[in-house]
């Protein structure tokens, strides 16, 4: 227990007592995330307000005691493990939806709405918040926001960085501040909302956000089509992509990851060199055209089926083989190593095939899938003994490098948190990490804010 009496006693008068833990169960609670690091908190707070969010940062920042941001938890890579102890501030309390406006397609939310809640608010006004992460029933927005999390919606309409208008903060000075706008345009100074959005809790706590939303299309079709081998399939996304319908998810399996998703799953999953999933959303009445237009870039060299879902039930049966992957993975190694790549679209089957080389050459294996529609991929190293988990590590700083030099980079969605800002100095050039380390001490000047995440 590390927290100076002084300070104790001014978060007992921020916070009342239902609000304030310092006990070791709570303290425990709070010491992880879903990447299985931990590490102990002094304390735990629950704010139900901006004004308890200053008047916390003004408190911490006098006595030099680091805060750590948390929503539910559910980040991959120990964004919110408290590696030097300090206070974490879970937002789980800040949970209201404030207002929604349908005239003018916006939502204000405090940051612990869960991201599932919201979409199910939004369901009667005909209208949703894009960004769709797996983990959506359990994962918040202020989370979503701070790792720009996203899911496979993001090909057509964006990740957070594109549907939010404004937030409102507390930086790490102690000050709180609006950014951003409620309107759909602005040319009014720099864009501090992007900026926040993936800053991971290191610049600033986020306390309000005002979302962008968008109508909800009212039909949807999905297709399923597999190929000879990886390079076909690319070279199928490469022309969905460039024809003007965006397909509302595109995304690709690896024949590695179909194997094992079909001794999982059974023959419902097909086995190929390569399978693309498809969602086309529009109206009802010009869905078919969109359809058309899709497949017939789908179709191509290389293309061995395509089918197109005729009811609810066969959509379900397409999505088989993706939803056999994760306990199909989980049975092999229940330790798994899960990156989230990204490259141009153009350069795909260079990674996959890549991806290929590194597995042979470091002898372990992995599996590629994911968004292949924003070129994002999640890439899973399946190590299952001690042995197979230290190449399996030795292979990762191949596996940045490769996509490095393709022009990729290291996370599209997950973020770099505390397991990959090793990695940095290798994604971004010195003068630009400091510029970003600039950035921070003008929010942070003491750098209390989330300590020893995203920045080397
Ligand atoms: C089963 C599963 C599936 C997943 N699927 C996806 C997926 O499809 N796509 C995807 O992108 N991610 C996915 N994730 C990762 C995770 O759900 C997302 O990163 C999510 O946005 C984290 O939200 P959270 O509320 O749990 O935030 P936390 O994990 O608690 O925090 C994440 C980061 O946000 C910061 N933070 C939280 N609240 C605030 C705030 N108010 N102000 C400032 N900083 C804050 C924290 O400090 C931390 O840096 C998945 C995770 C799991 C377990």
């Amino acid at each position: 227990m590390h927290l100076p009496a002084e300070l104790r006693m001014r978060l007992g008068e921020i916070f009342s007592a239902d609000s304030f833990a310092v006990g070791e169960t709570e303290r425990i609670a709070y010491s992880h995330d879903n990447s299985r690091r931990h590490a102990l908190p002094d304390a735990v707070v629950f704010p139900t307000d901006h004004a308890q969010v200053e008047a916390l940062v003004q408190a911490c920042r006098a006595h030099q005691i680091q805060v750590i941001a948390r929503g539910r938890g559910t980040n991959t890579i120990g964004a919110t493990v408290p590696i030097e102890g300090g206070v974490v501030v879970s937002f789980e309390r800040m949970n209201r939806i404030i207002r929604i406006d349908p005239d003018s397609r916006l939502a204000v939310v405090e940051p612990g709405v869960l991201n599932g809640e919201l979409q199910q608010a939004l369901f009667s006004h005909g209208l949703f918040w894009p960004p769709d992460p797996s983990s959506s029933a359990q994962c918040s927005i202020g989370g979503n926001l701070a790792c720009n999390s996203a899911g496979p919606r993001t090909v057509k309409y964006g990740s957070p960085r594109e549907n939010t208008l404004g937030l409102r903060a507390v930086a790490g000075n102690g000050e709180g501040f609006r950014c951003g706008t409620y309107t759909s345009k602005s040319s009014t100074g720099y864009d501090l909302t992007r900026l926040l959005i993936g800053s991971e809790g290191t610049l600033a706590l986020i306390t309000e956000a005002t979302l962008k939303l968008t109508p909800k299309p009212s039909a949807m079709r999905t297709l399923r089509a597999t190929y000879a081998n990886v390079d076909a399939a690319a070279r199928a996304v490469v022309r969905i992509m460039a024809q003007p319908v965006t397909p509302c998810a595109l995304e690709f399996i690896d024949d590695v990851a179909l194997k094992l998703a079909h001794a999982y799953g059974g023959d419902s999953v097909p086995l190929a060199g390569a399978l693309l999933m498809i969602e086309v959303d529009g109206e009802a009445d010009t869905l078919d055209s969109a359809v058309e237009a899709v497949c017939a870039a789908a179709r191509g060299a290389g293309m061995q089926k395509l089918r197109v879902a005729q009811s609810a039930e066969e959509t379900r049966a397409l999505w088989s083989a993706r939803k056999a992957l994760s306990p199909a993975q989980r049975t092999i190694s229940p330790n798994k190593i899960n990156e989230d790549v990204v490259v141009p679209v153009g350069h795909l089957a260079a990674l996959v095939n890549g991806i290929k080389q590194l597995s042979a050459q470091h002898d372990v294996l992995m599996v590629s899938f994911g968004h292949a529609g924003n070129g994002n991929l999640h890439v899973n190293l399946l190590p299952r003994d001690e042995d197979e988990r230290e190449r399996a590590h030795a292979c990762l700083a191949d596996l940045f490098a490769l996509v490095l030099s393709l022009d990729g980079t290291l996370s599209g969605e997950h973020g770099i948190g505390l397991l990959k800002r090793e990695f940095m100095p290798l994604a971004l050039e010195a003068s630009t990490l400091q510029l970003m380390r600039n950035i921070k001490t003008a929010f942070d000047p003491d750098g209390i804010l989330n300590p020893g995440k995203l920045l080397p």
